[in-house]
């Protein structure tokens, strides 16, 4: 079985676009994102791209602030603090990686956490562990969703996750873990990473090496999510995930792309519609 992302994005398009018609008549005006990409790395600009147009399909505003590479930290600093200000900003993101002379400086230290729509800040990743997040992040976010619109029952599962970065790897083990998954964290340090593969029913591949898994290492029947996004040797895109043979094992997987590329755009306007509407009971409840 396919874990087909592209057509669940599709179908969420459509919810998207019923609740911002009606919090648009409520309040007056749509919910807005307001993403800041620094410099000009191709990766960064064709994902903000794909974040701009769902914005605009459901009709959610989206400003895209356009920095050059060369910007000084305490400019985007200043962006940032104007932004957390503004009443009308509901979702603010910044692209990551930061380009290289900026490597050292954190914008999510500085992006107010009620408008931290990636989840990534670490209020909202402690706030995530109490289950009381204001955003959850969103690539992590989308594979559970993904999971369950396919009636993958988690619970119970022996799951596998590779990597343990801030954005995808740790939040997605505390995710499987929350359904109550068993959880492995594999890392560039782990030594038997065949023998955990094998053994697990559930994987989710985000090493960031392409073709890691191959159908050798899994088990008959295993679920796997490939979250790695790489430009193959002919140009294509492909994933941590090699699928060559896996309906010799009947191994349900999420394609690259059309998997989890799609469930990330998809919560993080999720996420936004959910930030404006805890702003809205807010403000209703203090006047
Ligand atoms: P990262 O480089 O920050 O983290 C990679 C993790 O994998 C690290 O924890 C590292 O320890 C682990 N790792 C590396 N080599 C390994 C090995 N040989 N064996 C076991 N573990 C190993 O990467 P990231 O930001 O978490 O992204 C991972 C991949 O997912 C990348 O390809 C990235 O482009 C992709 N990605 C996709 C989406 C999406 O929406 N589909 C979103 C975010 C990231």
């Amino acid at each position: 079985m396919i874990l087909d992302g592209k057509k669940l994005s599709k179908s969420k398009k459509q919810e998207f676009k019923t609740t911002v018609e009606s919090l648009k008549d409520k309040t007056g005006r749509a919910p807005s994102l307001h993403v800041v990409l620094v410099g000009g790395d191709p990766a960064s600009q064709v994902y903000v791209g794909h974040k701009e147009k769902l914005c605009q399909s459901v009709g959610v505003t989206s400003v895209v602030h356009r920095l050059e590479s060369t910007v000084e930290a305490q400019d985007l600093k200043k962006l940032i603090e104007s932004l957390n200000l503004d009443d009308e900003v509901d979702g603010i993101l910044v692209q990551l990686p930061m380009p290289e002379a900026l490597k050292k400086f954190d914008p999510l230290k500085y992006i107010d956490t009620k408008k931290d729509v990636d989840g990534l800040s670490s209020l909202n990743m402690g706030l995530m562990i109490k289950n009381q997040a204001y955003a959850e992040p969103c690539t992590p976010k989308g594979v559970i969703e993904l999971l369950k619109a396919n009636k993958i029952k988690i619970e119970g599962l022996k799951a596998a996750v590779i990597g343990r970065s801030e954005i995808v790897g740790w939040p997605m083990a505390w995710m499987l873990t929350r359904e109550n998954a068993t959880v492995t964290v594999c890392h560039s340090k782990t030594r038997n990473i065949d023998e955990i593969l094998k053994s697990s029913d559930l994987i989710i591949a985000a090493a960031g090496r392409p073709h890691f898994v191959n159908k050798d290492m899994l088990k008959i029947n295993a679920v796997v999510v490939d979250v790695g996004i790489h430009r193959g040797e002919s140009g294509k895109l492909i994933g941590d995930v090699n699928p060559e043979g896996f309906s010799e094992k009947n191994i349900t997987y999420s394609p690259v792309p059309g998997g989890v590329g799609p469930m990330t755009v998809a919560t993080l306007v999720e996420n936004l519609i959910g930030l404006y509407i805890i702003k809205t009971k807010e403000i209703s409840s203090c006047v």
